[in-house]
């Protein structure tokens, strides 16, 4: 089975270079930015020219034994959590070879466990999350060079023991190591690997990451500022969402299409500790006040972002799930039932969704994701780029996932999905794009 979904092998090779050269840079100068810049781009620019590559280098922190040793027990933690922890028996979805993952939906108890845990070993003086803030730079370098490991021993798993039918190479092994060999990784029958590095590890470290900039606000000021809470809140609410939501996040393309690659486990380990949480980096020494009233207009406009995003979501697989015997903002959905053929020849029907929100455009909900991430980064104001950085990021990932989106599901349902263009043509933004 190749990586016929994904984009072609000059535009791979091009992205897999510049993700690879640009990406663990940028990690360590938007800390270095972030804790010892001021925030600002125009200082480490000036910086770096006076400096050169030796200045670079010397501000790139070497991975010490105790970024290790916190990746390390954080990493175990959350491993020993996802096997231990009891949760429903949930069913991915059938995958192109009529597989169907399985799975234990106990992220939200884990979700809690950590949480609870991580406040009470700083409220009971056992561990101050100051020191995660303060080994900050190392934790990121041991993070982008363990994560380039984990990635290699990937692609040999790959190759030498893949985990189900659902895995082969591409011919092309710059391909295969990017885009990865397998789509359901698994260690033993039931520990699985993309549950973890991408839920359990990356999206759970932006939850404790969040907390940890608020406690070290604490720590430094003796207060936190209502930037930094209203900033920490909309970020707690959407990771909270997010492990409500855990179980549906494994139908969606992360999961049920992208395969363990370095594309994705590189991303979900390193650049969603650093990048997504940076807001919150930004706002430890730079605490802004509000007022009780901007503060509460923001966290509103926040949640209800968080909450549309979700209901986008939940309104797509209660379709699905209920096979289109719902109600979809109080009438019967309208709905396309579109036929496709698996690799292994048999013949599926899948629903489609054309009225609620998936009646203004086809990817209608990737709007409140972009204005929530916007709204837990305001309180950081407007005097430096940096803190926006996530946003503007964000933008262009969603941009390319709806095309690469829209190219899947064009080959996947071929006239079906003609149809659904033609009865819902805006890709994102209804009326404009
Ligand atoms: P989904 O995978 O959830 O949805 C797209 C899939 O849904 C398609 O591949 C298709 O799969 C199916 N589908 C498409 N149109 C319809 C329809 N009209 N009716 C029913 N099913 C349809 O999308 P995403 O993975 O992109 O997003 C999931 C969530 O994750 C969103 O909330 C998004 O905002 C968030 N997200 C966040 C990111 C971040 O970095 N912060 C990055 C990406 C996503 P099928 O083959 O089953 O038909």
């Amino acid at each position: 089975m190749g990586a016929t979904t994904v984009h072609s092998p000059a535009l791979t090779y091009f992205s897999m270079l510049s993700l690879l050269s640009l990406c663990p840079p940028f990690v360590i100068l938007l800390w270095y930015t972030m804790v010892h810049a001021d925030g600002s781009v125009v200082q480490t620019w000036n910086f770096l020219k006076q400096h050169g590559l030796q200045g670079f280098l010397e501000i790139w922190p070497r991975p010490s034994a105790i970024a290790w040793k916190l990746i390390f027990v954080y990493g175990a933690f959350e491993a020993a959590l996802q096997l231990i922890l009891p949760g429903k028996r949930v069913e991915g979805p059938i995958s192109p070879t009529g597989h169907r993952p399985v799975y234990k939906a106990n992220g939200m108890a884990a979700y809690f466990v950590t949480l609870v845990t991580y406040i009470s070993l700083w409220w009971f003086e056992i561990f101050n999350p100051s020191v995660v803030y303060d080994h900050l730079g190392e934790i990121y370098s041991a993070l982008i060079f363990g994560s380039l490991i984990f990635c290699v021993l990937l692609y040999i798993k790959g190759h030498v023991a893949p985990s189900s039918t659902d895995s082969g190479s591409s011919g092309n092994l710059i391909i295969d190591f990017y885009w990865g060999m397998e789509l359901y990784p698994r260690i033993g029958k039931s520990f699985d690997i993309k549950v973890f590095t991408n839920c359990r590890f990356g999206m759970m470290s932006w939850a404790v990451l969040a907390i940890t900039y608020c406690i070290k606000q604490y720590e430094a000021n003796g207060k936190v500022s209502d930037s930094m809470l209203v900033n920490t809140t909309l970020m707690l609410v959407y990771v909270t969402k997010f492990f409500w939501w855990e179980a549906g996040y494994w139908n969606t393309m992360d999961i049920a299409h992208d395969r363990a690659g370095f594309y994705i486990c590189w991303g979900c380990l390193v650049w969603v500790p650093s990048i997504y949480t940076s807001p919150g980096m930004y706002l430890v020494n730079h605490p802004v006040n509000l007022g009780t009233q901007l503060a509460l207009y923001i966290l509103v406009a926040g949640i209800l972002c968080i909450y549309i995003n979700y209901d986008c979501d939940r309104q797509r697989q209660e379709f699905r799930r209920t096979n289109g015997k719902c109600k979809i903002w109080g009438k019967a959905p309208s709905k396309i039932e579109a036929t496709y053929t698996t690799t292994s020849g048999e013949t599926k029907t899948s629903l489609l969704l054309t009225s609620g929100w998936w009646g203004l455009a086809r990817h209608f909900h990737y709007v409140p994701e972009i204005l929530a991430s916007f709204f837990w980064t305001v309180p950081a104001l407007f005097n430096h780029f940096l803190p926006y950085f996530y946003v503007v990021y964000l933008t262009i990932l969603l941009i390319d996932r709806a095309k690469r989106d829209d190219d899947r599901c064009r080959s996947k349902y071929g006239k079906y999905w003609k149809l659904y263009c033609n009865k819902v043509p805006y890709k994102i933004i209804p009326g404009i794009y």
